[in-house]
This record gives C-alpha cells, structure tokens and sequence, in this order.
C-alpha cells in the first residue's frame, strides 16, 4: 500500500489515519449527525453533503442528518465504499477541491474534544457467539472437566445465543452494578442482591448492511457483501448470576443488563490490508462453513481497569486474530436455517482470548476463577470489577506504518442502589 498523507495533522499514532475513516453518530451542542474521524477531528458529513461535495454519488437528501447510520448502510456498499473513497480523496494532501476552500475546511471538521459520540446505529437484533477456542476451553476446564473442555459440538458450530439489543450502550455510558439471584449457601435456596462476580468479556462485533427475506441462507463466499464494519464490544456479564441461571438455556439476566460498544463502526474495506490466516479446523466443518482465502484479522486488543481516582491497569493484551470461527462462518451458519438479518445487527464474537494468561479476555480468566488475583498499580488487587472502576477496552491494526485504529470503549461501574 502506498503511504498516503494528509493535509490534516495527523498523530502517526493516532487511530484515526486517512486509511481509515470510520462512520460514528455525533453530537454538540443539539446538532446531531454521521461524521467520520481524522485524527483529533471529526467530519461533518452532512455539511460536507449539503455544500456539493458529494454531487458524484447517488445520496438521498438529508442522509447524514439522522441520528443512527441504519440508513446510510442499508444503502449497501457500493454507495457507502463510494462515500468513504470520496472523503479520503478530499483529505489527501495532493488533493485541493475541500483544501482550498477554507471557509469549508473550518466548518467540517471539528475537535473531538467539542462533541460527544452516540450509539452508531439502532441495533434491531444482536447475537453474541463463542468462537473463540482458548476462551471455551478455559471456561470448559474451570466449569467441568480439564480432560474434555470443549463439548462435542464444538469444532463443528460456531455456538452463539440470541441477546438483548435494548440494552446495548455507547460507550462513556455508565452501567450500574445489576442485582439478581445467585446459588447460595445452602444449593436450594437462592440469595439475592448485588452481584459480587461483575465480569468484562473482551469481544468485537460486526454490523450488517441489509434486510435478507426470511428463508435467505448467505454463504460463507457472500458474507462479506452483508457486513459493513465492526465496533469493539464489552459483554458485561454476572458470573454468579450466570452460574445459578444458565441451566437448561444459557445466560439471561447475567448478560441483559448492558453491552458496551465504542462510537465508530471501522468498515470492513478498512481492515482489509490486516487479514490473516484463520487457524486450522480439526476436524473438517460441513461443506455450508467452508471458507478460502484469509478471513481473520490482526487487531490487537487491550483491556485496563481504572480505579476511581487512581491510574489505569492494563490487565490484558489479546488479538482478534486467534478466533477458530470467523466472521463468514459465523454469518453463514446463523442464517443457514433461513434467519433473516436486518440492517444494524450487532453480532458479537465471544470472548477473544489469546494463548497466554496475559491475554485473556474476561476477569473469570485472567484471575482464574478468583483463585488468581490481579495486581494493580495502585497496590490493590482485583478478582472481578468493583464498584466506580472504569473499563476501557482498545484495539487497533498496524501494518507497513499503516494504522487503523477503534479509539475506545470506557464504561464506569456505579454501586447499585
Ligand atoms: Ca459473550
């Protein structure tokens, strides 16, 4: 790829680079609308519409002035690619059209520092799967038997469930800690309260970019045509919630309290360049699952807890390169059956966890079932996340001097009531 610069000052460190250029839903002041992200700045895409500067391609009026991006996206990708061409064209440096003209530089982009960032997109269904083999097999040795972690279904369906959009936040968006039952003392009786087992799960989710009509099957070769980018996700999760509920039909109310997502939606084009290798599948997967080519990505992912007052821990560092299953498994198989998807849909990973103890991805892991406690910084250790700590999940891809960059998904816990 040849290095391209920008007229805009741009960090070499920062995520947002000129090969960017993500979608996000911003707001200051009561203006709200799709921008898209250079460095310490946003663009306004609407302003940048309403003055011309998208004349070459076939965009509704109003487009950028809604307050989710469903609409921009269901307008599939030959429009969206198109848009998100058009926006690096006019911020190359060689580039004078948008340049030249510094009333409209001045009025496009704006410091992020001046705004706050929505949710991207109205989510109308989300599915969170369990794709990630060190992850199942970590949870498989703690919870049943060393010996046969996974379950037999494993290797052969990318397992997932079905989860709760309503409850999927942006993030900077605060979660209180959620109460609920748990096994007690006696394994009869249930106790009830506040959880004392809150959990992060390291995840990343992709969004699709169209309605298909029930009994439409997309095939591991389509499936890229149907997704239009990927956010980072944090499935907050109960743990000992989750352990007393969970049997016979997996998490409910340990999951449904709040998912957390960062602001821009990094599209699939942008990611292209970091592809790599998925890991070899033993046994064979059905004929439906089989892919060719490269289908996972090198984005390193990092998680930190930071206390109320105090300095940020990194506790771990994973890579979304590890998933078995892939993101065109994972959509082929969902819709296999014939399961419609809609434009908006979040479909989450599972936990991404690495090889190595410094890489897992949920505090269940990391400290080991309690057994393992973390140490942070500031002397104190952490078994899972307590009350007014901060979450902060980041992930980027570096290749060739190139970044690509999500920014970050921080999410603060407050005590419950
Ligand atoms: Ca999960």
């Amino acid at each position: 790829m040849n290095i391209t610069t920008s007229w805009v000052q741009i960090d070499p460190k920062s995520d947002f680079s000129i090969y960017n250029i993500p979608f996000g839903i911003f707001k200051r002041g009561t203006q709200i609308g799709a921008a898209s992200a250079l460095g310490n700045h946003v663009i306004d895409l609407d302003y940048l519409h309403s003055k011309g500067y998208f004349n070459s391609i076939q965009l509704p009026d109003g487009i950028f002035k809604h307050s989710t991006l469903n609409n921009f996206i269901g307008l599939g990708k030959s429009i969206t690619n198109a848009v998100r061409n058009r926006i690096i064209a006019l911020f190359t440096e060689s580039n004078q059209e948008l340049q030249s003209n510094k009333t409209d530089c001045a009025n496009c982009l704006i410091k992020m520092t001046e705004i706050d960032m929505l949710m991207p997109v109205k989510v109308p269904n989300y599915t969170d799967f369990y794709s990630s083999i060190e992850h199942a097999t970590n949870v498989g040795t703690m919870f049943r038997d060393p010996d046969n972690a996974l379950l037999p279904n494993w290797r052969h369906i990318p397992v997932g469930y079905h989860g709760r959009p309503s409850s999927i936040i942006v993030s900077g968006t605060p979660i209180k800690r959620p109460k609920g039952q748990t096994k007690g003392p006696d394994a009869a009786v249930p106790s009830f309260g506040p959880t004392q087992r809150l959990d992060f799960e390291l995840e990343m989710a992709f969004i699709t970019n169209q309605n298909t009509n029930l009994g439409k099957s997309i095939s591991t070769q389509e499936a890229e045509d149907y997704i239009f980018g990927f956010v980072l996700f944090n499935d907050w999760s109960a743990r000992d919630i989750q352990v007393w509920e969970y049997v016979p039909l997996g998490p409910f109310l340990s999951k449904n309290f709040g998912s957390s997502v960062s602001p821009w939606i990094i599209t699939l084009e942008a990611l292209e360049y970091i592809k790599v290798e998925s890991p070899t599948q033993d046994p064979k997967v059905l004929p439906y699952l089989e892919v060719s080519g490269k289908k996972n990505f090198n984005i390193n992912l990092q998680v930190g807890i930071k206390p109320k007052g105090g300095q940020e821990t990194i506790v771990s560092n994973s890579n979304f390169k590890y998933m078995y299953w892939n993101i065109n498994q994972q959509l082929a198989h969902h819709t296999v059956n014939g399961c419609n998807v809609e434009v908006g849909d979040m479909y989450a990973s599972g936990t991404i966890s690495g090889p190595t103890e410094d890489s897992y991805g949920s505090m269940l892991e990391l400290a080991w079932k309690g057994t393992k406690p973390i140490q942070m910084s500031d002397g104190t250790e952490r078994r899972f996340i307590n009350d007014n700590d901060t979450v902060i999940m980041r992930g980027y891809a570096e290749k060739d001097g190139i970044r690509v960059g999500f920014g970050e998904v921080k999410t603060l816990i407050l005590p419950s009531d």
